[in-house]
C-alpha cells in the first residue's frame, strides 16, 4: 500500500507520522518546539522526518507533506507569511527538498487538516464541507463541490480572520479587531473569561500564572457549572455561532466540522450554539447545514499533510 509522511508544524511541537493510503497512522514521532527561528524549526522537522523514515514503517513512502501555519505559495512550498511563527518568505519546501529524495509538498496546516477530515473523517461522503479548527487560533478550510477551495493566491479558507466584532472585539494576531479567531478560539475563551471577571469578584478561575492559564480549565469549569466560566463560555458561544452562521451564508455546506482543542467540549459545544446558529441563518434554508465535532482530533494535522502528499499536492484531484 502507498504511504506518505505527514508533518504537522504546530506552535509548540513538530510531529511526523507515517500514514497509509487508507488514512491510518502507522507510526508517529514528536519533538517539542521552543524556538520559532527558521533554522531551529527546520532542524526539528528534518530530525522527525529522519526518525519516521527509519522506523520500519516507511516502506512505500511516496512523498512528504508538510502542514505549516501561514500563507503558502503552493508552486514552490515557500511560507509567504506566518504571523504565528513571525516568518516572511521562508523557502521551507526548497530547503527540505535539498535534504530528502522524496517529493516534498507544503500546504497551509488548516487546509491540510480539512483535506484529511474530508477524506478520512466526518467529511467522508459529502461534497460540500467546511472544517473549523478551534485551537490557539481558528483555522479553516472549504471543500465545495468536491474540491478544496484555494483561491487566487492560495489564501481562501482564512475563516479565522473574518471580523465578527470589528468595533468592540479583541485584537487579533493579524492586527485587526474582533476577528473570528480572536473571539472564538481557545485564546478567545480565555479573553472572554478576563472580560467578565469583574462580575465575579469571588471567582478563582483566573488565579493562575499566565503561562499556566489554558482554555481547557475554563471549558471544563463551564461544563461543571462554574458561574464565571459559564458567563465566559456563553459569550464565546455567541461569537462562535455568529461565525458558523456566516460560514453557512457563504458556503451552505452539508457539514461544518469543529475540530481543535476547544472542540473536546463535544456535545456541550454543539448544544451551546445550535439554536443561535438557526436564528442567525436567515437566507439559507435552516438546518440544511449540520454542525458536528470533527473525528480526527489531533491526528488531522499529520493525516491531512500525508493526504496532500499522497494526492500529489493540495490542488491535485482526489
Ligand atoms: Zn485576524
Amino acid at each position: 500500500m502507498r504511504k506518505a509522511i505527514g508533518v504537522d508544524l504546530g506552535g509548540s511541537h513538530v510531529t511526523a507520522a507515517v500514514v497509509s493510503e487508507d488514512g491510518k497512522i502507522l507510526s508517529s514521532h514528536e519533538q517539542d518546539l521552543e524556538d520559532h527561528a527558521v533554522d531551529a524549526v527546520l532542524q526539528a522537522t528534518e530530525a522527525m522526518i529522519d526518525s519516521a523514515l527509519k522506523d520500519g514503517e516507511a516502506d512505500g513512502v511516496v512523498g512528504i507533506g508538510i502542514g505549516s501555519p501561514g500563507n503558502i505559495d503552493l508552486r514552490n512550498g515557500s511560507v509567504v507569511y506566518s504571523p504565528n511563527f513571525q516568518w516572511e518568505n521562508v523557502p521551507l519546501g526548497g530547503r527540505l527538498s535539498e535534504r530528502f529524495t522524496q517529493p516534498i509538498f507544503v500546504g497551509n496546516d488548516a487546509r491540510c487538516a480539512t483535506l484529511g477530515e474530508y477524506t478520512y473523517g466526518t467529511g467522508r461522503g459529502t461534497s460540500n464541507f467546511v472544517l473549523l479548527t478551534l485551537g490557539t487560533g481558528v483555522g479553516g478550510g472549504i471543500v465545495a463541490d468536491g474540491d478544496l477551495i484555494l483561491g487566487n493566491s492560495d489564501g481562501a479558507g482564512e475563516i479565522g480572520h473574518h471580523q465578527i466584532r470589528a468595533r468592540d472585539g479583541f485584537v487579533c494576531n493579524c492586527g485587526k479587531i474582533g476577528c473570528f479567531e480572536a473571539q472564538a478560539s481557545g485564546t478567545g475563551l480565555i479573553r472572554h473569561a478576563f472580560a467578565v471577571r469583574n462580575s465575579f469578584p469571588r471567582s478563582t478561575l483566573l488565579d493562575k500564572k499566565p503561562e499556566k492559564l489554558g482554555s481547557k480549565a475554563i471549558r471544563k469549569a463551564a461544563q461543571a457549572g462554574d458561574r464565571h466560566a459559564l458567563a465566559a463560555w456563553q459569550n464565546f458561544a455567541e461569537d462562535l455561532a455568529i461565525g458558523v452562521a456566516n460560514v453557512i451564508a457563504f458556503v451552505n455546506p452539508q457539514l461544518i466540522a469543529l475540530g481543535g482543542g476547544v472542540s473536546s467540549a463535544g456535545d456541550f459545544m454543539i448544544d451551546s450554539i445550535r439554536d443561535r446558529v438557526d436564528e442567525l441563518t436567515t437566507m439559507v434554508p435552516k438546518r440544511t447545514t449540520r454542525v458536528v465535532i470533527a473525528q480526527l482530533g489531533n491526528d488531522a494535522g499529520v493525516v491531512g499533510a500525508a493526504t496532500m502528499a499522497l494526492r500529489g499536492g493540495l490542488k491535485a484531484p482526489g
